[in-house]
């Protein structure tokens, strides 16, 4: 609730000024709010300076619980990666604000993943197990995900950022009149307010912001794969599996027809534990062939960067970085790679880099775990004969 104390207002009319949304007027000569556009973004607030403008913050938010809740994806009963990934950085969450980590999954059969979800650091596994759920529907999962989240009242919520939760995070965010901040990179809890602190690159890449969601519940992020460390499964973890029975009639239940999967390959770069990736440096459509040749004997994928992509050298599939994938395997080998800021936002979970190079002074080297100056042209079949002898 905003309130303005009129003994206090000089009529400076400065807090005019400040409103993004015009939600302020001067009635005799005193501030006046319209409450039916104002956001609550405090901007008013700040600028005054009679402090004659106050946001209850409590009255919006005291009503709302401390617990964290992730929506676990699953295809055909696998659960995507980055649903793990969450339940990791969301264990880490609710243990800074001494609360629970919730998780609710949506499809069919899902016993054997709710006790997966519970080894993986989930304490409450939600599962809303109904006859054809198992395919993803936009205005059915938006609505079931509203029902948990108003009866469970957390006070965070994160989705992956894959293209069902960044279908659907934002829909339930509107549904809930609350914020979602997209692509975070970091998730904490400030020590002091105990929010949600959602960071992510912003501006080309070029600053990381941190943003917060003051007034509204729940606090909403989406996640991306590949960024946030995948927890280890451990059996002996025990938790709770909660059913969710929803208590209105499901919106938008349809006829699956068929479903047709593209023929292209699957790339699953958020998988591979080895990646070979090319640039510019790497020089052609035969260049990235010799990485190819590479990437198959150790086992790995090819990837590249924009510059590679925008050539058409590779698919856009396989473009890493903050455009591209997140990827975070054992050994990434960035060859002809300058090491840009967006490129080295999708290298973050990268456990070992190595880089090759003409230019010693080339970015990439800062992130690189061994560099190897030089041409790529003659250091991957070197590279290949000797994996092949
Ligand atoms: C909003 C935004 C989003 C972006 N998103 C992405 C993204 O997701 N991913 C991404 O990659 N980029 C992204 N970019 C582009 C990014 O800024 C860089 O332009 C791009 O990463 C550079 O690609 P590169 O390293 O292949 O090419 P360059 O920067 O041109 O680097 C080529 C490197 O190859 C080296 N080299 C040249 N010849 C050889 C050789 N024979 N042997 C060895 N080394 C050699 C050079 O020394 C140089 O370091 C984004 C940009 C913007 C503005």
């Amino acid at each position: 609730m905003i309130a303005v104390d009129v003994d206090a207002c000089t009529g400076c009319a400065l807090c005019l000024g400040s409103c993004p949304f015009g939600a302020i007027s001067m009635v005799r000569e005193k501030a006046s709010v319209d409450r039916e556009i104002c956001t609550l973004c405090g901007a008013c607030v700040e600028i005054c300076p009679d402090g004659a403008i106050s946001i209850k913050k409590a009255d919006i938010i005291s009503s709302e619980g401390k617990d964290v809740l992730i929506f676990a994806e699953q295809r055909g009963g696998e659960l995507a990666r980055v649903s793990l990934e969450l339940l990791g950085v969301g264990r880490g969450l609710a243990t800074d604000c001494g609360s629970t980590l919730h998780a609710f999954i949506i499809g069919e059969n899902l016993q054997v993943v709710s006790e997966k979800l519970i080894h993986c650091g989930a304490q409450v596994v939600h599962p809303v197990d109904l006859p054809g759920l198992s395919d993803y529907r936009t205005s059915t999962y938006t609505q079931i995900a509203c029902s948990i989240i108003t009866r469970l009242r957390p006070g965070i919520v994160l989705f992956g950022a894959t293209a069902r939760g960044r279908d659907l995070a934002p829909r339930v965010a509107q549904r809930l009149n609350t914020g979602l901040t997209a692509d975070c990179t970091e998730l904490s809890i400030d020590p002091v307010e105990k929010i949600l602190l959602q960071t992510r690159p912003t501006f080309g890449g070029n600053i990381m912001a941190t943003i917060i969601t003051p007034s509204r519940r729940p606090q909403m992020a989406t996640v991306r794969e590949g960024v946030m460390e995948l927890p280890e499964p451990d059996v002996t973890l025990t938790g709770l599996v909660k059913p969710f029975a929803m208590e209105t009639p499901l919106e938008g239940i349809h006829e699956f027809c068929e479903v047709i999967h593209e023929k292209r390959r699957a790339v699953t770069l958020g998988k591979a534990k080895i990646i070979v990736a090319g640039g510019r440096g790497v020089g052609s459509p035969q260049g990235f062939e010799l990485l190819g040749q590479l990437a198959d004997l150790l086992g790995g994928e090819v990837a590249g960067s924009r510059v590679a992509v925008e050539k058409q050298w590779i698919e856009r599939e396989r473009q890493v970085g903050q455009t591209g994938s997140a990827v975070a395997p054992d050994l990434y080998i960035a060859c002809g790679i300058s090491g840009s800021v967006q490129h080295r936002a999708g290298i973050k979970g990268a456990r070992v880099v190595a880089a090759i190079n003409t230019d010693p002074d080339a970015p990439i080297f800062h992130r690189a775990n061994f560099g190897i100056v030089g041409d790529v042209r003659e250091i991957i079949p070197l590279l290949i004969a000797a994996l092949k002898s």
